[in-house]
């Protein structure tokens, strides 16, 4: 047993002075200010005397601390204690006596608490030695969730000590005296409190933070444990002393038999450097044998805090040759994807390797000039667009069949190449922010700005260079008289068409959006010439041509279509959502924040990670102009969209994540570790190393859905198509892909949530959010074609399989390796992967290829842990 009188404890306090060296102020049965009936007094520490009164107002026993005299004469002491005051009120655990309020009876301040009717700690080991180890435990779990609730409002301690720490009738631990040391203490002197139960930096007087708390913790522990004190005597100036000179020594030294956690865990309480200590209270708990703070938090009934569900107690790390077997199967599903793009996308299909943009704006150029126009552009244009229409056709099988459609076909190419120019800057102010969703504001697309300034012309043309469509707005001057006759042969030339073949149809069935003085439309000479359902059309302003078509008859204009990708009822979910944001969605943000349940630093470093993305990927495809004015308008409307996204992104996150860390907080252990900034955490290079492999083979499965019924002999499927409006752009792409797939994951853990919540049973969401996942899949196929069915009833299982690997992974591993996954589908399926390496838009698909194979290179090493080579631990094994 330690000498229960340590002189340098008792001796310490100048505030001793200030109090009657014996007795008790108040005597029992005293009624303070109209409400406090004191009952007993229940010690005396070094803060003040404690009673136990009778609250008369709430039938109720409280606890009545006394304050030294000189708090309430020192005005800017008082208003720390105040303040103190103010935020342990806050706090809120089963193991932290509650603070309710103060009061003061002659000029004297006294704390009203909440009683406890117990015993406090140290006079317990005085009087029973040491706990056994169980008891040790389970009282050491509860003194971490207290600190850790405390700790978590930002309330130190600052005096831990078994003093403080009250144990309940029903033997549960309850932490006194939060924050008071200081509070009451000098204004500069970290020290004030206890220097048997202090922390080294803060005996030196330098610093005091959680982790000095932990310190003081370790020394609780160590006597809790060992009946002992782990330094016999420390002081401002012995601790340099006896760490230099003799650490503590080891708890299981002392009781033989201690568990080693318990035995480690103390010893890392009591390192001298802060940093070598453990970062927070759970992380202690967790380190306990048997200890799972996640359920411990959950179970008190408390919302962990982010950092309590960043710091749970999974290291997360993989073996080596797991993480070498995964690393290895993404680079080779990387690859594999790029082989399938090879017979299975739209862009290695089409003649698209002899399409160099730049090559096709010089033809495009050159054409306008020889259809009349010879003034030199100022502002051009150009992108490669799939053509929906045709694509659509090519994918209902029965039709195809009967047109026999195929991907070359002359005058309806899947794919085409789109050229405008103008006189003047091509300025595009409106749009939305988001790309991908509409065009945003400085991205000319074909149909923005509007065809209306003379000066303007356009062209589409096929992979091939060959012209299908022409539009040119000619200056106003009119030299008047009468039109000559105009002349189309420039036209055909430029098309690929042979006029020999045509002849002048009676009537024009296709308007021009450009004003025309004459129009001509041809028809082929053979009634059964494959071509002869085309429909070629000419308009003229005089001798000049303005407009041009070929195509099927019933098609629009491409020229007219305008390039939104984004179907109604994408349009209405999205409105949905924007109407509930500042409606529901801030109700419950706001909740959330007023309670302290909102993770606000998370959701503004989200919506941080958004605007970047946004901004960055404006800047990168926008056509930017030197008009000053021309850019602040159209950087002002981007800007403002932006921001709005940002602001959606940042409300939702307010509102629901902590509803999502509540319920399910291993799922969002990575998550929160990588929102922290902690890349080098082995949980988080886990979750990308599982979510890429996931990404990679989702990819891979629906490559092989689309390749399928051609392997089995039926009519082939339309070809998948990438993103061809971004052909070029491969470092936008990624920027853009992370976008897409951030709202995406999100959207499926948000519905996968709201079924589980709905419908009670995990197992039946699941099952729902399958189906409804495969139906989606399915059902189109269904619908348009007959002798598909085959294909789709083989389709079905494998596409199951990919739909339970995305929810395995993201029930088990959590949202960070789902949002992972969705990423790598998102840049696999649409960028220009290929393992033709000599085509122009290879880069592309390089640039896609690497960025992920870094990236999971970079979650290999970091997800070996302390496995990997390097870290300190090799080190030190040297
Ligand atoms: P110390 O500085 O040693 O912590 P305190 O002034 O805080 O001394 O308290 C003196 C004693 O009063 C404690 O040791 C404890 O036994 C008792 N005590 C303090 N707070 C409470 C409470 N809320 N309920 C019951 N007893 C208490
Ligand atoms: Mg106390």
């Amino acid at each position: 047993m330690p000498d229960p009188v340590d002189p340098e404890v008792t001796g310490a306090f100048p505030h001793d002075t200030n109090l009657p060296i014996a007795g008790e102020r108040f005597a029992a049965g005293v009624l303070l200010i109209g409400r406090y009936r004191l009952v007993a007094a229940l010690g005396k520490g070094g803060m003040g005397e404690v009673y136990r009164a009778d609250d008369l107002t709430l039938g109720q026993s409280v606890a009545l601390k006394f304050l030294p005299m000189d708090i309430a004469l020192d005005p800017s002491r008082l208003a720390r204690f105040h303040g103190e005051v103010r935020i342990a009120r806050q706090v809120s655990s089963p193991h932290v006596c509650r603070v309710h309020d103060v009061g003061s009876v002659d000029g004297q301040p006294f704390l009203i608490m909440e009683y406890v009717d117990g015993e406090d700690l140290s006079s317990l080991l005085k009087r029973i030695g040491r706990l056994p180890e169980e008891k040790g435990i389970e009282l050491a779990r509860q003194l971490c969730l207290g600190l850790a609730a405390a700790h978590d409002r930002g309330v130190i301690h600052r005096d831990l000590k078994p003093a403080n720490v009250m144990i309940d009738g029903r033997g549960q631990v309850r932490l006194t005296d939060f924050g008071l040391a200081t509070a009451i203490g000098d204004a500069k002197d970290v020290t004030s409190g206890t220097p048997a139960y202090q922390a080294p930096e803060q005996l030196l007087g330098r610093e005091v933070t959680v982790r000095s708390d932990l310190f003081s913790l370790g020394l609780v522990l160590y006597e809790v444990f060992t009946g002992r004190r782990a330094f016999p005597s420390i002081s401002s100036s012995g601790a340099r002393k006896n760490y230099a000179i003799a650490p503590p020594s080891k708890p299981s030294d002392h009781v033989s038999g201690l568990d080693a956690g318990v035995d480690e865990v103390i010893l890392r309480c009591l390192e001298y450097e802060p940093s070598n200590r453990p970062r927070t209270a759970i992380e202690v708990l967790a380190a306990l044998p048997g200890g799972d703070p996640l359920m411990a938090a959950l179970n008190a009934g408390q919302t962990p805090s982010p950092e309590a569900v960043a710091n749970a107690p999974i290291e997360g790390s993989l073996v080596l040759w797991v993480a070498a077997v995964m690393l290895f199967a993404i680079l080779l599903g990387v690859y594999g994807v790029a082989k399938l793009n090879d017979s299975s996308n739209l862009f290695t299909q089409v003649p698209l390797r002899k399409a160099r943009p730049s090559d096709m704006a010089d033809k495009a150029r050159e054409l306008i000039k020889q259809f009349g126009y010879t003034d030199p552009p100022i502002g051009t244009a150009w992108g490669f667009q799939e053509d929906r229409i045709v694509l659509d056709r090519m994918g209902s099988a029965v039709e195809r069949k009967a047109n026999s459609i195929a991907l070359t076909d002359f005058a309806s190419p899947p794919l085409f190449f789109w050229y405008r120019q103008s006189t003047k800057h091509l300025v595009k102010t409106t749009g939305s922010a988001l790309p991908g969703f509409f065009q945003f504001p400085g991205w000319v697309t074909p149909t923005d700005p509007p065809m209306t300034e003379p000066g303007m012309a356009a062209v589409v043309l096929d992979l091939k260079g060959q012209l299908l469509e022409f539009y040119a707005v000619p200056t106003r001057d009119d030299p008047g008289g009468t039109s000559p006759p105009p002349d189309s042969s420039v036209l055909f030339r430029a098309s690929g068409l042979d006029a020999y073949d045509y002849r002048l149809a009676e009537s024009n069935q296709r308007r021009p959006l450009v004003y025309a003085d004459q129009r001509q439309a041809w028809k082929s000479n053979e009634a059964d010439n494959p071509l002869a359902e085309l429909s070629i059309e000419a308009a003229f302003c005089r001798d000049l041509p303005v407009y041009f078509f070929v195509g099927p008859r019933g098609d629009p204009d491409r020229f007219g279509r305008l390039q939104s990708r984004m179907p109604d009822v994408a349009l209405i979910v999205i409105s949905i959502i924007i109407a509930s944001t500042w409606t529901g969605g801030s109700v419950l943000a706001r909740q959330n924040w007023r309670r302290g349940r909102a993770n606000a630093k998370g959701a503004f470093r989200l919506a941080l990670y958004v605007f970047i993305l946004m901004q960055f990927s404006w800047l990168l495809l926008a056509t930017h102009t030197p008009g000053f004015f021309d850019e602040i308008s159209i950087f002002g409307t981007q800007l403002g969209g932006t921001i709005f996204v940002c602001m959606e992104i940042w409300i939702w996150y307010l509102a629901l994540e902590p509803y999502v860390r509540r319920r399910w907080p291993w799922m969002m252990v990575g998550w929160n570790r990588l929102l922290a900034g902690r890349w080098n955490d082995p949980m988080v290079g886990r979750d990308f190393l599982i979510g890429g492999l996931l990404g990679v083979v989702n990819t891979l499965i629906q490559q092989v859905l689309n390749l399928l019924p051609a392997w089995m002999g039926f009519a082939p499927n339309a070809p998948l198509s990438i993103r061809e409006d971004l052909l070029g752009h491969g470092v936008c792409q990624l920027l853009i892909a992370q976008l897409a797939a951030l709202f995406a994951a999100q959207g499926q853990f948000f519905i996968l949530f709201v079924l589980v919540v709905v419908l009670r049973r995990p197992k039946i969401a699941l099952i729902v959010a399958l189906s409804i996942h495969v139906m989606l899949m399915i059902l189109p196929g269904l619908i348009g074609s007959s002798n598909a069915l085959g294909y789709h009833l083989i389709a079905i299982p494998i596409a199951l399989v990919g739909m339970a690997m995305t929810y395995t992974v993201l029930l088990r591993f959590g949202f960070l390796a789902h949002f992972v996954g969705m990423l790598f589908v998102v840049l696999l399926n649409t960028s220009a992967l290929t393992t033709d390496l000599s085509t122009w838009y290879a880069n592309d698909g390089l640039v896609c290829a690497s960025a992920l194979s870094t990236v999971s290179i970079y979650a290999f090493y970091t997800c070996l842990g302390d496995r990997r080579f390097l870290t300190n631990r090799y080190l030190a094994e040297l």
